[in-house]
């Protein structure tokens, strides 16, 4: 089995290095990361200018081989699955995370991007994101779900264009209660915006404020789950076609209008 690896904090980060050394048993491990950190870049497809790859050489798993990218999440495993890697690849996983991804931060993630770029290319992949946004955080915890997953095989049934996104509480392992299937929650984002002037008298903005927060009350959700005490495990499917607005919309009637009348 070849997996690979990607994250948006950076190859350099702890938790991708907990990540790949959590894959090792499982066969070849190939990291691919943004050289730097990359967080909240969304699913980003670097078009405009090139990419650059180099060997990341001071990548502290042995037995790994480490690229940096000088690009996004998603830009590493569309690289990756392009041609950069020889080989067949079986499966990819993103983080760990520093920091959950959990309800609407989904659409910000570069972590849950670079497996949403995965399933575009019909490969299975697997979010993982630590509900712990200190620099002093233990990987172990999350690292050690991670393989149990891996190794449950739960990617090999995934159905076309659907991801596993995983968040693991900030908690010893003896203390995480279990697992939980969830959906999305709702998030509360506290951004602020900061408003100072350059040196040279010129108004700029600084998007700021607190962490998010959001429900962790509504039960089934992985806000919910990891409040709790629960790793979340939540299917992410890329279709985003709202069902119940295209019933409304036809029983509206939108379908036999007359187009400019
Ligand atoms: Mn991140």
């Amino acid at each position: 089995m070849h997996i690979l690896v990607s994250n948006d904090d950076g190859v350099y980060a702890p938790g991708i290095a907990a990540l790949a050394e959590a894959m090792l048993p499982f066969g070849q491990v190939t990291v691919i990361a943004p050289r730097e950190n990359r967080s909240a870049i969304g699913h980003r497809k670097t078009m405009h200018k090139p990419l650059r790859i180099d060997p990341a050489s001071s990548f502290p798993i042995k037995g790994v081989a480490a690229f940096a990218t000088s690009e996004s999440p998603s830009d590493c495993v569309a690289v990756a699955l392009l041609g950069f890697i020889k080989e067949p690849v079986d499966l990819v996983v993103s983080g760990i995370n520093r920091g959950a991804n959990m309800g609407q931060d989904l659409t910000y993630s570069g972590t849950v991007s670079a497996a949403f770029e995965a399933v575009i290319w019909h490969k299975p992949a697997i979010a993982f994101s630590l509900v712990d946004f200190s620099e002093d955080a233990d990987y172990g915890p999350a690292a050690a779900i991670a393989r149990q997953i891996v190794g449950l095989g739960l990617y090999r049934n995934l159905p076309p264009l659907t991801l596993l996104n995983v968040n693991v509480p900030p908690l010893p392992l003896a203390q995480i209660k279990g697992f939980k299937i969830v959906r999305q929650g709702l998030r509360t984002y506290n951004d602020a915006l900061i408003s100072r002037m350059d040196p040279y008298g010129r108004p700029y903005y600084w998007i700021g404020g607190e962490a998010p927060s959001g429900d962790m009350t509504e039960e089934g959700t992985d806000l919910w789950a990891t409040h709790n005490g629960y790793v979340s495990l939540t299917p992410i499917h890329l279709d985003m076609t709202s069902y119940a607005l295209m019933r409304d919309l036809q029983a509206a009637g939108v379908e036999h209008l007359v187009p400019g009348q």
